[in-house]
């Protein structure tokens, strides 16, 4: 079994980022600058947030963090998107999620400028990713694709089976991995609340994205002898043992699967690394795309 160190191939990625950095500060040419909405106070959401802040600092990005309370307005939190969408030193940006119930998420993810939508979230940039045309590509599946890539997995004519049918992992994962690219050419099956017998199809996976949010779901007798995992999933359980008082769990049973596993992504230091690296990489297609 190997597993598959996203912490470690992120790292590359920033430095590789980095150095891209560097020159265009040796040519004079402007810093790449992302922004980040957090509205309200959850814990999650703000660990997410400063370690998209952190990574910017790792590869030399300008950053912003717009910090808005819980009880602010569907209009006011319009407005502050349109004050970056017409803000020319910000090349990309991020709203947070998951919004406060009283805030409809699509229509605030529609104000989004779809040239500064490094989330990929827009409908014109999912529609441009579902007829394979460049574009941001949302960053969790992206960061899958990558990881893929870098330990050189064969997706060509591989059964994959997704879990998960949400819009921002398990639906656009299915769709890539469809695609005629070269980490793609898969036979797809995505699978969801409703599937039935999901055992039976995860039995003849050969690569298994796991993403439902249910704290080690997957276990070793769903799966074959060799598969590649991918877990998504990350759940805070708490644990006093730790100085943060929890721990996180994948949705991957990792002791009963991993030694069935060829390849598989530990939680912590898996997907969640590759995620940050790769909205990283759209920042800096951003400000090419700005500058163009
Ligand atoms: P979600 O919570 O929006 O949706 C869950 C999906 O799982 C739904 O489509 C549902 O149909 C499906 N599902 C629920 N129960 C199921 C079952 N018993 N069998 C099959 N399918 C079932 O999903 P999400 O936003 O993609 O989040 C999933 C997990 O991934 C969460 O733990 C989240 O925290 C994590 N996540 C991690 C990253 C990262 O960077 N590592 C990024 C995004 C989400």
């Amino acid at each position: 079994m190997i597993l598959l160190d996203g912490k470690k191939t992120s790292a590359d990625i920033k430095d590789e980022i980095a150095i891209e950095v560097s020159k265009l500060k040796e040519q004079g040419k402007k810093t790449p600058h992302l922004a980040a909405i957090l509205v309200g106070d959850d814990g999650a959401s703000r660990t997410y947030v400063n370690a998209k802040v952190k990574a910017c600092e790792k590869v030399g990005f300008a950053s912003t963090l717009v910090k808005l309370n819980a009880t602010i307005s569907e209009a006011e939190l319009l407005a502050e998107i349109e004050a970056l969408n017409i803000n020319d030193d910000v090349d990309g940006f991020i709203v947070q999620l998951p919004l406060p119930k009283h805030i409809d998420e699509q229509k605030v993810l529609m104000a989004v400028s779809p040239n500064k939508d490094v989330d990929g979230f827009h409908p014109e940039n999912v529609g441009k990713m579902t007829l394979n045309l460049p574009t941001f590509l949302p960053a969790t599946p992206a960061g899958i694709l990558e990881l893929l890539e870098r330990y050189e997995i064969e997706t060509s004519g591989k059964n994959v089976v997704v879990i998960g049918r949400s819009h921002i992992v398990g639906s656009p994962m299915s769709i890539l991995m469809a695609q005629k690219r070269t980490v793609g050419n898969a036979t797809v099956t995505l699978t969801h609340s409703r599937t039935k017998d999901l055992e039976s199809i995860t039995k003849e996976a050969d690569i298994i994205v796991v993403a439902l949010g249910v704290a080690e779901f997957l276990k070793g007798d769903m799966v074959k002898d060799g598969v590649v995992i991918i877990d998504v999933g990350i759940t805070r359980v708490d644990d006093s043992s730790k100085k943060s008082g929890f721990r996180l769990l994948g949705d991957v049973h990792f002791e009963s699967v991993a030694p069935k596993a060829s390849y598989i992504t530990p939680v912590p230091g898996g997907v969640g690394p590759m995620t940050i690296a790769m909205l990283m990489k759209n920042t800096l297609l951003a400000r090419a795309q700005n500058e163009a």
